[in-house]
This record gives structure tokens, sequence and C-alpha cells, in this order.
């Protein structure tokens, strides 16, 4: 796929900037995963539990604690669609950087599959490919099988039920994941912001962090919103023909060589 001739212009300048970045890191939401076939937030989707249910209900402490059991078998239905697919063009134009870091909104897990070693990428809000225990004194996890997840089950340490390893409305961001990835924005030259509305927080943050140091922001999404209102460039088109164009030909790294 090619990108759109009219926006070679733009792709010329992000070029430019990234060749003079020595730090570049990405910074990915539903968008990326979007050509891949998984809905993003808003996108409407036409299937039954998308319609019957309020995500923001599902995807959330006071929903789990209601209902356990529906909320678990809402994530399988997301866990079967996530079996279901493969990475795009714009999961592997990231993979062929292998110094970069992936800071990601994503749960799904096509940047790991299109070849991303795990340690360079920083999961804000979780990873679907795992289960852990909800009581937070238990650190039990588990790999999920997204083929045959399994339905509400306990912990098979402390007997507190088993949930997914993704972070829900009202909860914090894995703290480690969340220092890690804030301290890197304070030091890049560059951040690529990839499919994403900018509108979840604290996630969101980060693109404020990198403009206070004046740094750069390069945007990738067929739609404006709160991250191409604060970008040197917007490349308004989709990421599976956006990135590999954008990339091409460049060895990026997100920190100092
Ligand atoms: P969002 O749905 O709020 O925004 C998605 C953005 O992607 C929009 O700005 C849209 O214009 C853009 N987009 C759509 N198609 C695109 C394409 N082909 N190329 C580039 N951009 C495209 O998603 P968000 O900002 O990630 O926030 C929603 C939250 O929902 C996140 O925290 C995330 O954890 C979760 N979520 C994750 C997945 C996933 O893991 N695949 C899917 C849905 C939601
Ligand atoms: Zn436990």
């Amino acid at each position: 796929m090619n990108p759109d001739p009219a926006l070679e212009p733009a792709l010329a300048r992000a070029r430019d900037i990234l060749a003079q970045s020595p730090r570049v890191a990405a910074f990915s939401g539903a968008g990326l995963s979007a050509e891949s076939g998984l809905a993003t937030f808003r996108d409407p989707d036409t299937d039954a539990l998308w319609s019957r249910f309020d995500p923001t209900e599902l995807a959330s402490l006071e929903g789990f604690e209601a209902n356990p059991g529906r909320v678990i078998d809402w994530y399988n239905w997301r866990r079967s669609k996530y079996a279901a697919v493969a990475p795009n063009a714009a999961h592997r134009a990231l993979a062929a950087q292998t110094r970069m870091i992936q800071i990601t909104q994503n749960v799904d897990h096509l940047l790991e599959q299109a070849g991303v070693a795990a340690e360079r990428i920083y999961h804000l809000h979780g990873n679907m490919l795992y289960d852990r225990c909800h009581n937070r004194n238990c650190d039990h996890h588990e790999r999920v099988d997204l083929d045959k997840p399994r339905q509400l089950r306990n912990c098979p340490r402390c007997g507190d039920y088993l949930r997914p390893a993704v972070v829900w409305f009202g909860e914090s961001l894995p703290r480690e994941t969340w220092v890690q990835a804030e301290r890197l924005c304070r030091e890049l030259d560059c951040l690529l912001v990839i499919g994403t509305s900018a509108t979840v927080y604290p996630a969101a943050g980060l693109i404020d962090v990198v403009r206070q140091r004046q740094s750069r922001v390069i945007v990738i999404d067929p739609n404006p919103g709160a991250a191409s209102d604060v970008a040197d460039v917007h490349l308004a088109g989709p990421a599976a023909a956006l990135l590999p164009a954008l990339l091409e030909g460049f060895d990026l790294a997100s920190t100092a060589r």
C-alpha cells in the first residue's frame, strides 16, 4: 500500500525530523492495530457484546465487582478476536527498528508477534495475554491461551478471582512501566505518535512531557485530534501505509548510542 501522494511534503518533513533526532520512541494506540482488524475504542462495532454493553462499564473495577462472570466472558470474546488477527505493515515497520522503544496503550500482542522484543515494549495498559490475581497483595500471573481462554475461575494461590492483566478505568498504571516511559520521554528528541485519540490519561500526558522539552512530535492518524493539535507534523492517513514509508532506511534508537 502506497501513501497518498498529497502527503509527500509532510512525509519529507517528518523524515527530516527523524534524521535530526538521535533519540526517537513510538507511542501507539488502538489505531495501530485497526488495520489488523481490531476495533478501536471509538469505532462502531456491530458485534452484540459491544452494542449491548458499555465497554467502560465492563472495563472497570465496578463492572467486575458487580458481575465478574460477565466481564470475563466479554474479555474472552475480545480474546477470540485477538487470536484471529495478525500484525499489519505498521507493526512490522516498527519491529524493524530494533533499537527503538515501543510505548503502547494497546493490550494486544501484535507488536510482540511482529518481532519486537518484549523488553522493548512498555504496555502502559497491560496485556491481554495474561491473567492476574484480582487481589493486590497476591502477584499470581498466568499466561492465557487466546484461542481457549478460560471462564471465571479462582486464583490457585489465594482463592480470589483471576482477571485479565489489563488496566481498567479507575485503576493505576503498572508503576514501573509508567516510570520508565515517563523517564524515557523526558530524554527523547522525537516521539512518533500513532493511532491514539490521546484522551486517556495519564498515558496521553507523555505527549506533554515531550512537548515541554521542546522535542518534536510526529503524529500518524487519519483524523485530527489532541495529538495532531500539538504535532510538528501530522501525517493524516492510515498507519499501515505511512509508517513503512516514514521509517524506510532509518535505524532509529530511543536511548543514546
Ligand atoms: P482510540 O480508539 O481512542 O483512538 C484511536 C485512534 O486511532 C483515533 O484517533 C483514530 O483516528 C485512529 N485510527 C483509526 N484508524 C487508524 C489507522 N488505520 N491508522 C492510524 N490511526 C488510526 O484509542 P486509544 O487512544 O488507544 O485509547 C483507547 C483505549 O482503549 C486505550 O487505552 C487502549 O488500551 C484500549 N484499546 C486497545 C485496543 C488494542 O489493544 N488493540 C483496542 C481498543 C481499545
Ligand atoms: Zn491470588
